[in-house]
Parts: structure tokens; C-alpha cells; sequence
């Protein structure tokens, strides 16, 4: 499987991403979560990265690319991988098209503005794993703390309400159309990734469940 996982921010990608990385036995390899590494790192890649991120821009395309590129060569990747939030920008997809990344299926999680501003209002993460809680929606067993290590959640910068407004808008203007990039190419070569579209709203076990079950009828 070397599945992408599309969808806005608050979509559900992280969460339902463990499943299928869990159940395929394949890594997941989420830009967002390798750049926060590296802006806690200090390092230069997070320096140049830090204030884009901030405000709920996207990081350049070539950063971007460079940074899959070298991760997918890791040996963990040879039987597959999950891009989480990768590629964001048509023009990500375009030069992995031209480097022959391989993909098997593109799966977007779709769901409303409103809920996702409701959403990630909720959101706490762990930032050491990347596991991701909702207040509400999948709060942890012990409030504000980590069910694996006991640590305490956080709650990350971005998600506050105007640079949610703005990741949205980011969003539906550079990310929505790389659906539309793959479904172009799967209109005229059957070796294309294949394209599923998942409802992102209700229970996380529900979902879980559809996007299985979609991913096994194709
Ligand atoms: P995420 O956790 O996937 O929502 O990513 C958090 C932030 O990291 C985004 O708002 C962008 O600033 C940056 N980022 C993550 N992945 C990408 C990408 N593929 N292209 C450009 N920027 C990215």
C-alpha cells in the first residue's frame, strides 16, 4: 500500500493515518509532524519553516519535496508508506510524478468548514508521538494527559481560530485541486492512483470503518 491521505486540516488524516498504518504495517510520513519536529529541534530547516507555519501558510514546495524525497528512501519505506498532508500543492504532485514516487491509492477525507472551525478548537496533541485528542471527540482517559506516557497535551499554535480560517483557505485553494490533478490522470492511464472520497464526519470508529471498507472494494 503507499497510500496519500487528503483532507482540510482538523479532517482526521492523523487519526485515521495510525489505523491504516497500524493495520498495513507501513509508515506514516506526515510533513506537518516532521517540520513541528524540527521547529522544537531548533534546527535551520525549522528556523526557515517556523513563522510560515505560524501563520498558517504553506512551507515552498522545493523544502517540501526535499524533505519526502530523502524520507522516502528510508529502508522502513520499501513495502509501502502513507503520506499524511503530502503533496499539499499540485506542483508537489507534479515533480513526484516526475521522480515516479509510486502511489497506490489518493484518499480524501472530506468535511465542512464549520465543523472543522469546531473541530480543532478541541484538538490537544501529544507532541512527542504525534497522537492526536479531542476535548470532546476522542478525549483522552485522564484529561489533558497522554494515555500512552502520561505527558501533558498541548495544544498547538496553529490551531487557533483565524490561522484555522486561513489553513482552510489554504486549503480550498491549493490543495483541493491536486484531487483533481489525479483524477485527470486516472481519466487516461489505467496505472494511476486510484481515487476514494470518504465522508470525515460522525464517530472515529465509524470512519475507520468506511475507509477500510472503501480501500478493500477498490
Ligand atoms: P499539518 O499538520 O499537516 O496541518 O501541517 C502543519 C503546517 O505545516 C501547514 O499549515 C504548513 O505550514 C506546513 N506543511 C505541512 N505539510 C506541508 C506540505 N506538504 N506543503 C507545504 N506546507 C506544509
Amino acid at each position: 500500500m503507499r497510500i496519500v491521505l487528503l483532507g482540510p486540516p482538523g479532517a482526521g488524516k492523523g487519526t485515521q493515518a495510525r489505523f491504516l498504518s497500524e493495520h498495513f504495517h507501513i509508515p506514516q510520513i506526515s510533513t506537518g509532524d516532521m517540520l513541528r519536529a524540527a521547529v522544537a529541534a531548533k534546527t535551520p530547516l525549522g528556523g526557515l519553516v517556523e513563522d510560515i507555519m505560524k501563520s498558517g501558510g504553506l512551507v515552498s514546495d522545493e523544502i517540501i519535496v526535499k524533505l519526502v524525497l530523502e524520507r522516502l528512501q528510508s529502508p522502513d519505506c520499501v513495502n509501502g508508506y502513507l503520506c499524511d498532508g503530502f503533496p499539499r500543492t499540485v506542483h508537489q504532485a507534479e515533480i513526484l510524478k516526475a521522480e515516479q514516487v509510486q502511489f497506490s491509492h489518493i484518499v480524501e477525507i472530506d468535511v465542512p468548514d464549520e465543523e472543522i472551525v469546531a473541530r480543532l478548537s478541541g484538538r490537544r496533541v501529544h507532541p512527542a508521538s504525534g497522537r492526536v485528542y479531542h476535548i470532546r471527540y476522542n478525549p483522552p482517559q485522564i484529561a489533558d494527559k497522554d494515555d500512552v506516557t502520561g505527558d501533558p497535551l498541548v495544544q498547538r499554535e496553529d490551531d487557533q481560530e483565524a490561522t484555522i480560517k486561513k489553513r482552510l483557505r489554504v486549503y480550498r485553494e491549493q490543495t483541493e485541486v491536486v484531487v483533481d490533478f489525479y483524477r485527470k490522470w486516472a481519466a487516461i492511464d489505467p496505472k494511476a492512483p486510484k481515487l476514494l472520497k470518504i465522508g470525515g464526519v460522525g464517530d472515529v470508529s465509524e470512519i475507520k470503518t468506511s475507509l477500510f471498507k472503501a480501500l478493500a472494494a477498490i
